[in-house]
């Protein structure tokens, strides 16, 4: 049984599977012009109905959510700001690759002669979560999505590596030593989280 009402403005076409085995019923959001719900089979156009105008607040909110959730896939992020997708996500992943390997070299190298610390290389990695590290044999990675943030941010985590040079740990001494070098190194981490 299918059939269309309009929700926020827009047709949106209901689909109601009806299985001999449900005791349930279930009503999902697919996507911002598709409902299914999944039920048992006495159930009716009428009922479907019925729980629609029951749940009509939650399948506004839950169309609102993938509507934005499918704007945010036509965009992309570089040094802190918002641009319009104009490539293939490959070619934006060179993207990000190529500005990663001309920012953080720059970065390394100005704090390395403040610091006085040196790795013994630098690799970049597409990561999810990992943003930067460094091995026992002072190598640093670099995640290459890094240059999707402000250069603050960046910055920041170049700082970190490098301290991580000289304490291969994350104790007092080694905050300490990051803040000679980074003072705000605190809020530019809370400024990290919030746009992760
Ligand atoms: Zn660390």
């Amino acid at each position: 049984m299918n059939f269309t009402r309009e929700i926020s403005n827009r047709v949106v076409e209901i689909k109601v599977l009806k299985k001999i085995r449900n005791r349930h019923t279930y009503l999902r959001v697919k996507n911002p012009l598709l409902l299914e719900i999944s039920t048992n089979i006495f159930f009716t156009k009428k009922d479907a109905q019925k729980l629609i105008e029951n749940k009509i607040e939650w399948i506004e909110e839950r169309i609102k959510n993938l509507e934005k959730k499918a704007l945010e896939l036509n965009e992309y992020r570089f040094l802190g700001e918002k641009y319009e997708l104009n490539m293939s996500l490959q070619e934006l992943d060179k993207f990000y690759r190529k500005n990663a390997q001309e920012i953080i070299p720059k970065l390394v190298e100005k704090y390395s002669l403040e610091m006085n610390l040196f790795p013994s290389s630098i690799k970049y990695r597409k990561n999810k979560n990992t943003w930067g590290s460094c091995n026992y044999k002072n190598g640093l990675n670099f995640n290459i999505y890094l240059c999707k943030f402000p250069l603050e941010i960046i910055e920041y985590v170049v700082i970190h590596e490098l301290a991580h040079i000289k304490h291969k740990n994350h104790s007092r001494n080694f905050w300490n030593f990051v803040s000679i070098y980074c003072v705000d190194y605190k809020s530019r981490i809370k400024l990290f989280k919030s746009l992760l």
